[in-house]
């Protein structure tokens, strides 16, 4: 029997609104990826979008107990502000994140299911992961490594980070191995040219 070809789909996108420069509100794109039977979700949201998240989870067919994975891919409460509704999940996050008791602590490239990794691409923060997809086309969704289509447009890293260097890095190798890139707050675009 062939194995499955993972699937991925956004149920949420993300936004941000800027106000004279300053960031009023936001909320994380959140993506469900399907491989052999297990349902996983990356990212949750802020908490003020919980209860619109649900129904986009279940008129996507995917009421919040059925998810089995929940990866954040770091701990900015706009990335993980709807945790609590995945109560069957497993938990994931990056270790230099400090996640709290019970979540994964994931430190290197780690596959968790067949066809999706955990890759660290720090700089926005120390402990940032993406989450690589072999769907039918290389899936990359990757909270605010790459935040907006924009910065991977200008080649420009997340205005809010650690390191702008290590971020800019992170970015490229994310460019480098994705067909289709799911940015933290915006819909999924087409990598057309390696840069
Ligand atoms: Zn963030």
């Amino acid at each position: 029997m062939r194995p499955s070809v993972p699937t991925v789909r956004m149920v949420m996108e993300g936004h941000v609104v800027r106000s004279e420069g300053r960031i009023v509100d936001a909320s994380s794109t959140v993506c469900v990826v399907e491989s052999s039977g297990a349902r996983l979700v990356v990212d949750s949201g802020s908490p003020h979008v919980c209860a619109s998240l649900v129904k986009a989870l279940e008129s996507a067919g995917v009421p919040p107990g059925t998810v089995s994975h929940l990866v954040n891919t770091h701990l900015h409460i706009d990335h993980c502000g709807c945790n609590e509704l995945f109560e069957n999940a497993k938990v994931y996050a990056h270790s230099l994140e400090s996640p709290p008791v019970g979540v994964v602590r994931v430190s290197d490239r780690m596959e968790i299911l067949p066809g999706v990794e955990l890759v660290p691409t720090p700089g926005h923060t120390r402990g940032c992961l993406s989450v690589f997809v072999s769907a039918e086309k290389r899936y990359a969704i990757c909270g605010d490594a790459i935040p907006t289509k924009a910065n991977y447009e200008n080649l420009v890293p997340p205005a809010i980070n650690i390191d702008a260097k290590l971020a800019l890095r992170s970015l490229k190798a994310i460019a480098w191995w994705a067909e289709i890139i799911i940015p933290g707050h915006g819909p999924p675009f087409e990598v057309l040219a390696k840069k």
